[in-house]
């Protein structure tokens, strides 16, 4: 076994079927990772009639999927949002996804995750997932009342309010506030080890076996300290997480992240995944991208409130969900924003830890304390002040709900700078493929025998600028089951 630069193993190695002697086990799909892609490519070819085995590299399923809150973003007339009496289509819902991804997206992918949401729905209430028929309708994260619709993303901000119609689409799994990971993967989980799949826990896959003409044809893990060799007749899906937690990868891929972000994954979020697939042949896209959170709400108060950089300039307008302002802040000089907010409206953020950095009883005070250049906030604030007061955000189009001058003495100025703040971050690159999972080539041919879901590969999700909560959990569960019933139909 090679070793990277960050001294870890690599797994990025290929074993010729020429120099396999005998396999230890033999499967038809052979799913490595059991986190929510995993899981759902192995009950899915499970229930296609295929054997299945699973590699997980830790102790127990649940990988990442099991630590978030598992919102689900779906949308097209789910069952949850029909009883809730919420208008949503599946063209709605593509012209929203569309919108938030614009040229970075995979049309193809996008319209079958429209076209299947309402049933993918369906899936995971018959998994026994509870739902309450109950609709959020504050600025939160993730709706602390027990209720399982909420508005997660950018759906009612400019510019997406004007590209689509406005619905809530978080689907949370009912009364588990952040810990609907823990109820979901607890389903998930019983239904595949019900369904006959033969789950290894402490066995990580470390090289795929790739035969003459590069089909996949099993793979080999660690397991007590010994490498086993498995045949699977049928396929290896890859489902092993993101890379946010290798550090080297990191460094290549996410330079200006690498030192700020607090990482946002289980610790097998180590890109294996990603490296066996393109060490098979798999091309890697979209590895610069990565979803970067700056929870700016809750309270929803601190939505009147302004952000500006470190010209005294204000950048977003800030209605928006907490990745899109990641995904401007980071863009910003020096990573530093701050937030101007009056008396009225000033509260601390319920998820960060802030510094105020200047009060004052007059803006020109607040000013002069920061250092910000003389006059620029002053202006900013008169600008914003004069046409809140009208109803308007001519720069930013704040939507009027959120537009009320900021005018109470005192004021305040708090640091959001991404170095103090240090957001959670989870990447969105990976193995490229093609929606039903086949991992593929620089030149768009297939790798046979080879699948992957999940944070594995750039799915739906491509930019923080666009995401929405629940986007990654949605996007993994839907897809790993195509990749899953997929490998199975492979002869
Ligand atoms: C705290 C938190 C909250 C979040 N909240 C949400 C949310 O509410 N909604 C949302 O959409 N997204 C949320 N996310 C993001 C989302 O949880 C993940 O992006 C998503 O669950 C990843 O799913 P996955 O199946 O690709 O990977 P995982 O669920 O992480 O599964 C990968 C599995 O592969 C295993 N593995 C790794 N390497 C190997 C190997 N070599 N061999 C065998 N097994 C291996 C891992 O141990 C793991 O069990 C949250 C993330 C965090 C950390």
């Amino acid at each position: 076994m090679k070793r990277d630069n960050n001294g870890e193993n690599t797994v990025s190695d290929i074993i010729p079927l020429s120099g396999v002697e005998a396999f230890d086990l033999e499967t038809d799909v052979l799913v490595a990772g059991l986190g929510g892609a995993g899981a759902s490519a192995a009950l899915e070819a499970r229930r296609a009639g295929a054997a299945v085995t699973v590699l997980e590299s830790s102790s127990g399923g649940g990988g990442s999927t099991q630590m978030s809150a598992c919102e689900m973003y779906l949308g097209g007339g789910t069952r949850l949002q029909r009883d809730l009496g919420i208008a949503d289509s599946p063209d709605n819902f593509y012209n929203y996804l569309k919108a938030c991804f614009g040229d970075n997206c995979d049309e193809n992918r996008l319209r079958l995750f429209c076209d299947g949401a309402v049933e993918h729905f369906d899936w995971a209430e018959s998994l026994g997932v509870p739902y309450k028929r109950g609709f959020y309708d504050g600025r939160d994260v993730v709706a602390m009342t027990g209720d399982s619709l909420q508005y997660t993303g950018n759906e009612r901000a400019w510019p997406f309010v004007e590209m689509a119609q406005a619905a809530p689409r978080g689907h949370l799994p009912a009364d588990a506030d952040h810990s609907g990971g823990l109820v979901f993967m607890g389903h998930l989980l019983e239904r595949v080890r019900e369904s006959g799949v033969n789950i290894l826990c402490d066995a990580r896959i470390t090289a795929l076996v790739q035969d003459e003409q590069k089909r996949v044809v099993g793979a080999a893990a660690r397991i007590d300290n010994r490498q086993v060799l498995i045949r699977a007749h049928r396929g290896v899906v890859l489902c092993t997480g993101g890379f946010i937690m290798n550090e080297a990868m990191t460094r290549k891929h996410l330079p200006t992240l690498d030192g700020i972000a607090t990482r946002h994954g289980n610790p097998g979020d180590r890109g294996d995944g990603i490296r066996l697939g393109q060490a098979a042949g798999g091309n890697l896209i979209n590895m610069g991208e990565a979803f970067v959170g700056i929870a700016h709400y809750p309270p929803a108060q601190l939505t009147y409130g302004i952000f500006v950089n470190e010209q005294g300039q204000r950048f977003i307008n800030e209605d928006v969900y907490l990745a899109r302002l990641g995904h401007y802040a980071i863009q910003q000089s020096q990573g530093r924003i701050f937030m101007f907010i009056d008396n009225r409206h000033f509260e601390r953020p319920a998820y960060l830890n802030v510094d105020i950095v200047a009060v004052g009883e007059t803006v020109e005070e607040v000013e002069s304390e920061s250092g910000l250049p003389a006059g620029n906030l002053q202006h900013t604030v008169d600008y914003y002040n004069q046409n809140a007061a009208l109803g308007q955000d001519p720069l930013f189009h704040k939507a009027s709900d959120w537009l009320m001058p900021l005018d109470e003495p005192p004021y305040a100025l708090v640091s959001y700078a991404l170095d103090q703040i240090k957001p959670p971050v989870f990447t969105l690159g990976g193995l490229e493929v093609k929606p039903t999972g086949e991992v593929l080539r620089p030149d768009g041919s297939a790798v046979e025998g080879l699948f992957a879901a999940g944070r594995t590969v750039a799915g739906i999700p491509r930019t923080s600028a666009g995401y929405a909560s629940g986007m990654s959990v949605a996007d993994v569960t839907f897809f790993g089951r195509l990749a899953g019933r997929q490998a199975a139909a492979q002869s």
